[in-house]
């Protein structure tokens, strides 16, 4: 059986800031066939280190909401005063092509794909080893001023409180480690019964 006679699955991976998931996501997508990293629309400013169109799609709020009107969004959350949103045409147009897709996003976009997309959505939330690691690795992040490092701090409180939402949580201890896990939950999710598009006809074959 090919990867194409699958619909794809929405991987979606949830973390507070500075858990190591964007370093995961890139991992899995170097490591891994049939996955996509779905490319959010957002209004935060760059990054330093950031690309326009690889890491996110830089716009601003009129803009942002041009593309609410047109009913362009999978989903779309106010995280810490700013607007992000998933494209639909980034994920559903994918997995219908038997592409999976990884969607790097916060609970409250997670809520909304699963109401949209409750079969094909698989729900991981990254967790830091500590509160304390976490706080290390937002402070290394020279871009983040003082207030927003406070901010991001209690922001991730909230986000970890949504933890019981998910399918599977994983604690970030050691990089390779989370990302072989997300691989075992991702193959053992390719191969549930419901995502077999032409599995009537394997049977056929078969017996
Ligand atoms: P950051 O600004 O650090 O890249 O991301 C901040 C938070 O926004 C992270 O928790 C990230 O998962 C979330 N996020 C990024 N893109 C989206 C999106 O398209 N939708 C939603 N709901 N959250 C997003």
């Amino acid at each position: 059986m090919t990867k194409n006679d699958n619909k794809g699955l929405v991987l979606v991976i949830s973390s507070p800031s500075g858990a190591g998931k964007t370093t995961i996501c890139k991992k899995l997508i170097d490591q891994v066939d049939g996955i996509d990293l779905s490319v959010s629309v957002t209004t935060r400013k760059k990054r330093k280190d950031e690309i326009d169109g690889k890491h996110y799609f830089f716009t601003n709020k009129e803009k942002f909401r041009k593309l609410l009107k047109e009913n362009q969004f999978l989903e779309y959350a106010n995280v810490f005063g700013c607007l992000y949103g998933t494209l639909k045409n980034e994920v559903v147009s994918k997995i219908d092509r038997g592409t999976d897709v990884i969607v790097d996003i916060d609970w409250q976009g997670t809520r909304q794909i699963a109401k949209q997309l409750p079969k094909d959505i698989v729900k991981v939330f990254i967790l830091p080893p500590s509160m304390r690691e976490l706080e290390n690795r937002l402070g290394k992040r020279a871009s983040e001023n003082k207030e927003n490092f406070k901010k991001r701090m209690s922001e991730a409180k909230k986000e970890i409180s949504h933890y019981k939402e998910y399918d599977f949580v994983i604690v970030n201890n050691d990089l390779q480690l989370a990302v072989d896990q997300i691989k075992l939950i991702l193959f053992s999710e390719r191969l549930r019964i419901n995502r077999h598009l032409t599995l009537n006809k394997t049977i056929e074959k078969i017996i």
